[in-house]
């Protein structure tokens, strides 16, 4: 019986067991079903990571080192090409080819699996079904890990930070990229990427546009996309034609939470990830969750921030407990289109309380209200606010300490 196990070895995994061995968690075991640790930051080779976490600018790898590094020199236990394929209640189903079939029981998990790209047939995209379409997270690991070019010309469909990513990186490896295309009015990813991977480098960004056909017989020969209107339907006479052999798509990702479910996990409509306390519990006692199975985050400053804060809640669940004798909801208002946690047991809450959220359309000058039985709480001035952009608004403890009713947070 170990005293936690924590599924996945990427940054939320690594910070939260790291973490947990600091606050004083003895028996810790992490497992990953890849060859190494570090999870999805192995393939991004760009730099951009630990501006918050480090003040500095590293690649990906360079930033998961930190953590493998601090995790190998405690006593946490790795099982590397081990393979969760069930977890009932505390017990993990797990398999590698030299221990076989294991059944591993722990007094707390930490759920860290990351999450998984939307694919063609999750958008539905017509026209035929040559090669050459590929997500933008397996074209990126197949030119940054195993060493192959997946196309020479290439349109990719999202705008999301991989998509922008991906853009530069085909660019620097010789291709040409003809072209990102958008659904929505505006870029799903970091402003500094678009500045960075696309203007950078000269490529158009189609905004209000979507591939109406892919057409090419055995390999890609030409995407044909359209712009749509408000209701995000193809204009009739809109077409433009792309020749090209590669087609990316960078279409959202999915928390990836199979697992989380067979384990009576309950999961949020709004992010497909986990519903979970101040202290990164899920509703199943004892099983907790950080990082991108929770929601889908642009940075990982705040996946490890976040995994910090489980690693922590571990600690003291198998310490003391928790007093969770009631909670508060938060509540999506007006403008708001998740927060992460959604509950908050006041009394668990040591000095104040961080809350992610994405708001569901790009506002400029607003304010974050926080407002509970009519009455304004808090508020936080925001000059600009995008879905692409996680914010995240500190409250004190004390300000929320004798409100019982539903907590609201609206754009105003
Ligand atoms: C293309 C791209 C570019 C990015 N660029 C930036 C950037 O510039 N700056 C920045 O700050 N952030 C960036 N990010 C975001 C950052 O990389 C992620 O937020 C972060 O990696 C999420 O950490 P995680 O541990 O939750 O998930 P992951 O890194 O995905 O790790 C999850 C781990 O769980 C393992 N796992 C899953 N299921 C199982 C199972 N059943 N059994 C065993 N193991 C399992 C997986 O193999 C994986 O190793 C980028 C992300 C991508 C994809």
């Amino acid at each position: 019986m170990y005293d936690l196990i924590v599924i996945g070895g990427g940054p939320a995994g690594l910070a939260a067991a790291y973490e947990a061995s600091l606050n004083g968690v003895q028996s810790i075991l992490i497992i990953e079903r890849d060859t190494e640790l570090g999870g999805i930051l192995n393939q991004c080779i760009h730099n951009g990571f630990g501006l918050h976490t480090f003040k500095e600018e590293l690649t990906g790898p360079e930033y998961a080192d930190r953590f493998i590094n601090l995790v190998r020199n405690t006593n946490i236990e790795i099982k590397l090409n081990t393979m969760v394929i069930s977890m009932e209640d505390k017990k993990v189903h797990a398999i590698n080819d030299s221990e076989g079939y294991m059944i591993l029981e722990a007094r707390a998990i930490v759920l860290a699996m990351g999450c998984r790209e939307r694919t063609r047939g999750a958008i539905g995209i017509p026209g035929d079904r040559p090669s050459g379409i590929f997500t933008a997270g397996a074209a990126q690991r197949y030119v940054n890990i195993e060493g192959y070019m997946p196309g020479k010309e290439v349109v990719i469909l999202g705008s999301g930070d991989i998509g922008l990513i991906m853009a530069r990186r085909m660019t620097l490896e010789g291709a040409k990229v003809k072209a990102v295309v958008e659904l929505m009015p505006y870029s799903n990813g970091l402003n500094r990427n678009i500045v960075q991977c696309l203007e950078d480098y000269n490529i158009p960004l189609y905004l209000s546009h979507t591939i109406t056909d892919v057409i090419g017989n055995k390999r890609l020969e030409k995407v044909v996309i359209s712009k749509v209107d408000e209701n995000k339907k193809p204009i009739k006479g809109s077409e433009i034609e792309f020749e090209c052999d590669t087609l990316l798509l960078s279409v959202g990702l999915i928390p990836e939470n199979e697992l989380s479910k067979k384990a009576g996990v309950i999961l949020d409509n709004r992010t497909s990830g986990l519903i979970v306390t101040e202290s990164m519990e899920t509703n199943v006692e004892g099983i907790f969750a950080c990082g991108n199975v929770v929601h889908v985050h642009d940075l990982v400053d705040f996946v490890t921030e976040e995994a910090k804060n489980t690693g922590r809640s571990v600690a003291k669940y198998l310490k003391d407990g928790f007093k969770k004798t009631s909670y508060l909801n938060i509540v999506n208002g007006e403008g708001i289109n998740y927060t992460v946690p959604q509950k908050v047991s006041i009394e668990d809450i040591d000095t104040n309380i961080t809350i992610f959220m994405r708001v569901n359309n790009v506002y400029k000058d607003k304010s974050i209200k926080v407002i509970s039985k009519g009455k304004e709480i808090a508020a936080f001035k925001k000059k600009h606010l995008a879905p692409s952009e996680m914010e995240r608004i500190v409250l004190k403890k004390s300000i929320l300490e004798g409100l019982e009713e539903l907590l609201l947070i609206s754009l105003e």
